[in-house]
């Protein structure tokens, strides 16, 4: 049966999925959520059998129904073709009791390549099915790491540009680096002196700005956002759940049947939503645990029902989940209470940046826990995972794996757990070797690097030793009034 995509917020017209993947959001400011949640054609002994290729094929074909078959091979080929230092994609690694699932091997180490390696190619083959002539300008503000991996994905994908605006001083040297190094005849890169808020603000008004709009419509240009929320990033996040399940059956780790417990580092809710998608067509997971760090407004919202964004921001060691707002919450509160309790809840959001729910409503969803981890804990957990297994976590999957050790502690559940390991330690390797004890007197990021490499037995990734002595190709600087200037500039 073809699955459409309606609103989270009201009972708008259905869209195709190519149209939910071009258009980002719903017109009502809801997001796309599928109208039924398909189940697998295939057993769990036949995906073991299978690459992460096609894997990823019967896993999106049940999403993306208006896709052909050639459309969608043809996306996943140039996707998980090149870009993965790894054939498995997405291997698991066995250390201290639990199963981690790295997610960090394509191009920028973390987890968001799995998703943006493909959604460029899922988005031409989009704007072609429905005749859409302009080529799709992707606008990016970022505070560091999706801006990254947009451009990676992106780079030299035809009939595509892409413009990321960053603080000029609100992103780590290595992530500068790694952007202003970023190759391909389509990217722009632009510093903005101004903070991430800013840089935000400049790209919604550009999205909203009518005639700019009509302005690059003439030139035949179209904007459209890579970020998370689009269907197009979340269904290929699926696939390595299914992935997962099937490499364990596969090993001999689990029987057939067996259940398993799911564990993720969670910012956006994005990565945990596809793992509850997951279950919901029928994957084996007993157990889904949503980690936080410090900013733990989800471990409240679990706990209480209570979800409030006034509160302190913390600044941690894994920013990737340093979020208040997490925007595809939305897609499992739609799940929970329906589009007038979203959009009674979203409304709430906006005015006073908070909304209950009845706790009862937490009965549909018996096997979801949640938890949070300290700084300090955190950086225990690192250490810890080393000490017992000589294996080096970054500070996100650390997050998760401390969750996931103390909720073993006080259950008593012994299922084997897998746990979404969604960056490379190299990403964050001051924070790692500092919880090793091992970042003494270090300026240096690059040399630290070497030495986590000799530490862990893990050869240095390319993402790190390729930007190393590359060359700097971007040097835009404006004021963040100024964004609408470059962006006419750049594609003129
Ligand atoms: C984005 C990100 C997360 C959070 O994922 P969500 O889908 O936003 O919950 C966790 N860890 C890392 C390394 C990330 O880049």
């Amino acid at each position: 049966m073809e699955v459409f995509y309606q609103s989270t917020r009201s009972t708008s017209d259905k869209v195709k999925a190519s149209q939910a993947i071009l258009k980002g959001l719903a017109d009502d400011g809801g997001l796309f959520v599928p109208d039924h949640l398909p189940t697998f054609d295939h057993t769990f002994a036949e995906f073991a059998e299978m690459s992460y290729q096609e894997t990823a094929y019967h896993v999106m074909k049940l999403f993306f129904s208006d896709f052909t078959e050639e459309e969608l091979k043809d996306c996943i080929k140039k996707a998980y073709e090149t870009g993965f230092d790894t054939e498995e994609i997405a291997p698991l690694a066995e250390a201290d009791g639990n199963y981690y699932l790295e997610l960090f091997h394509g191009r920028t180490i973390a987890f968001k390549d799995m998703a943006l390696s493909i959604l460029p190619h899922l988005m031409i083959t989009s704007a072609k099915k429905n005749q859409i002539q302009n080529k799709i300008v992707i606008l990016t503000a970022t505070s560091g790491d999706t801006g990254k991996a947009a451009l990676a994905g992106f780079a030299d994908v035809p009939g595509t540009k892409i413009i990321v605006f960053y603080p000029k001083d609100g992103v780590s040297p290595i992530q500068e680096k790694q952007m202003l190094t970023q190759k391909g005849d389509n990217v722009l890169v632009a510093a903005i002196r101004g903070n991430f808020d800013q840089a935000q603000t400049g790209v919604k008004e550009m999205f909203h700005d009518k005639a700019m709009a009509e302005e690059l419509a003439a030139q035949g240009y179209q904007f459209s956002s890579a970020n998370s929320i689009n269907i197009g990033r979340l269904v290929p996040q699926i696939v390595y759940y299914v992935y997962a399940y099937a490499k364990l059956l596969q090993n001999g780790a689990i029987e057939q049947d067996e259940q398993i417990n799911v564990a993720v580092p969670t910012g956006n809710f994005g990565n945990i939503l596809a793992a509850f998608y997951a279950k919901q067509m029928g994957l084996p997971i007993k157990t889904l645990l949503c980690a936080s760090n410090t900013n733990k407004v989800l471990y409240d919202f679990f706990e209480t029902g209570h979800y409030d964004k006034n509160r302190p921001f913390y600044v941690t060691s894994s920013p990737s989940m340093d979020i208040l707002v997490s925007s595809n919450l939305e897609r499992l509160l739609y799940w929970l209470v329906g589009q007038e309790g979203v959009s009674s809840c979203m409304e709430k959001l906006s005015g006073n940046g908070a909304y209950e729910i009845e706790k009862e409503v937490f009965d549909r969803l018996p096997y979801m826990k949640s938890g949070f981890a300290t700084e300090e804990e955190t950086a225990e957990e690192i250490r810890a995972v080393y000490e017992n297994a000589s294996y080096v976590i970054d500070p996100h999957t650390a997050v998760a794996s401390k969750v996931v050790r103390n909720y073993k502690g006080t259950s008593g559940d012994t299922t084997k757990t897998v746990i979404a390991s969604t960056a490379s330690p190299f990403k964050f390797t001051r924070s790692v070797m500092k919880a090793l004890g091992e970042d003494k007197a270090e300026a240096d990021d690059f040399i630290l690097a070497d030495k986590l490499s000799a530490l862990s037995n893990v050869e240095l990734p390319q993402a790190v030793s390729e930007i190393r002595n590359a060359a700097v190709l971007h040097n835009t600087v404006c004021d963040p009034d100024k964004m609408p200037d470059v962006v006419r500039g750049f594609l003129k």
